[in-house]
């Protein structure tokens, strides 16, 4: 007999499983699908995840984030209370920031039980490769290709989402976009545990920033994201992160060892203009949520999740549009993803060159970096940065 589910999850990321623990907790019959043989791992993040209270600072039109992102206690191995910006001729400007560092594979996990514990199966070791208009997914197991049915379709599988391919071109978020980054986890290093330190430079992350978050006990999560379409070379990912971790931060890394190296995706093109169809919604990194300036995504895929839970339970129990689901995450963060984009596409125009980034950051300090970190532009800046992109499109 042919199985229809009420929903089929793409993606056991939190954005995906905090959406099957809604849907599941309201009696659809939920099915969430993975590619990957253990939920979380390995683990593709610097797992920094702001406080509550921060949250509410970062979000505030949002009703929900502060939340979504209590992460409870057991899964937070640090906590940080400051980021230092270092500059490409190493000046710092720090700014309070709290932040929890959260062991992200134990995180995930738990939040798959919490969907698996209100009845959304969970299929492992399974990829989609294609999904029909009407819904109809295969899916490649082990052993096999199999077809799934399923009357509403949420896509929470990442950057370089199936299922956002499967609705059409504008749902694909641009190759230019899409930030390749490597990470180290390093146990070790010589570095104070309340402070989070992001670098800027050509040389070091060229169209992004290098950063440091400490795991606690002499870890730490050592990565870049960069982007080749501003100002990188063609120089191998891999050397980045050797230069970073073994020059740059020399003096903390002499005695440090890697116990884990990563490598992933960030998108940073903004959320994208459509994020539902009339039987699919695309949420996380599937649907560029992610802030740009700074590559965070984990707070928005919490928060997404569960509004895109909710939103497929009024749709498919009381016909309410997907249209609202649109609607209410961008009345909780859209307003910060869109700024983040403004911030991002300014500082492209200055990151190219050491000395205009240093220049930019000593103008601006700590005063004005801090709002833009924090995803929000001073108004001065505001009429300024969209003078200036006008100026240099015409310009270019
Ligand atoms: C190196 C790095 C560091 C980062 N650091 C931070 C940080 O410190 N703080 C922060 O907030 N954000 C960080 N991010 C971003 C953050 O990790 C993501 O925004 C977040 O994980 C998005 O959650 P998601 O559920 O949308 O996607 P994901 O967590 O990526 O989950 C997507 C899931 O979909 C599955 N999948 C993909 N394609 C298919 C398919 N075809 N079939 C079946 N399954 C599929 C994948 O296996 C994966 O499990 C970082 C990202 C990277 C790459």
């Amino acid at each position: 007999m042919k199985i229809i589910y009420d929903v089929a999850v793409i993606g056991a990321g939190p954005a995906g499983t905090s959406a099957a623990e809604v849907t599941a907790r309201n009696d659809l019959h939920t099915l969430v699908l993975d590619r990957r043989r253990k939920v979380g791992a390995p683990v593709q993040c610097g797992e920094l995840i702001p406080t509550p209270s921060e949250a509410r600072r970062l979000f505030p039109n949002s009703t929900r984030m502060s939340k979504a992102v209590n992460v409870p206690a057991e899964f937070i191995t640090n906590q940080t209370q400051v980021i230092r910006l270092i500059s490409p001729n190493g000046k710092s400007f720090e700014f309070p920031f709290e932040a929890n560092i959260v062991d992200r594979s134990r995180y995930d996990q738990y939040l798959a039980d919490s969907a698996e514990n209100v009845g959304a199966e969970i299929q492992l070791d399974s990829t989609v490769i294609n999904r029909s208009i009407t819904n109809e997914l295969k899916v490649k197991t082990k052993n096999s290709v199999q077809t799934i049915n399923s009357r509403l379709v949420i896509g929470a599988d990442g950057s370089k989402s199936v299922v956002a391919r499967s609705l059409g071109p504008r749902f694909i978020q641009p190759e230019s976009d899409l930030s390749p980054a490597l990470q180290y986890v390093m146990s070790d290093v010589d570095i104070d545990p309340t402070i989070v330190e992001m670098y800027f430079g050509s040389s070091i992350a060229p169209g992004g920033y290098a950063w440091v978050i400490p795991k606690g006990e002499g870890i730490a999560n050592i990565g870049f994201g960069m982007r080749r379409s501003i100002g990188g070379d063609m120089t191998p990912l891999k050397r980045y992160i050797e230069r970073f971790a073994f020059n740059t931060l020399a003096q903390k890394t002499k005695n440090a060892k890697i116990l884990q190296r990563v490598g992933a995706i960030i998108p940073v093109g903004g959320p994208l203009k459509t994020t539902w169809s009339n039987n699919v919604i695309l949420v996380g990194d599937a649907a560029g949520h992610v802030m740009a300036s700074n590559g965070g995504g984990i707070p928005t895929a919490l928060c997404g999740g569960q509004i895109a839970g909710e939103n497929v339970v009024n749709h498919l129990t009381k016909n309410a549009s997907l249209s609202l689901y649109e609607r209410k995450w961008r009345s909780e963060y859209g307003l910060e993803l869109e700024t983040a984009l403004q911030v991002l596409r300014v500082a492209d125009t200055v990151m190219p060159s050491d000395t205009l980034t240093d220049i930019c950051m000593n103008l601006a300090g700590v005063r004005f970096l801090e709002p833009l970190i924090r995803c929000r532009l001073p108004l001065p800046i505001s009429l300024a940065s969209k003078t200036l992109v006008k100026a240099l499109n015409w310009f270019l």
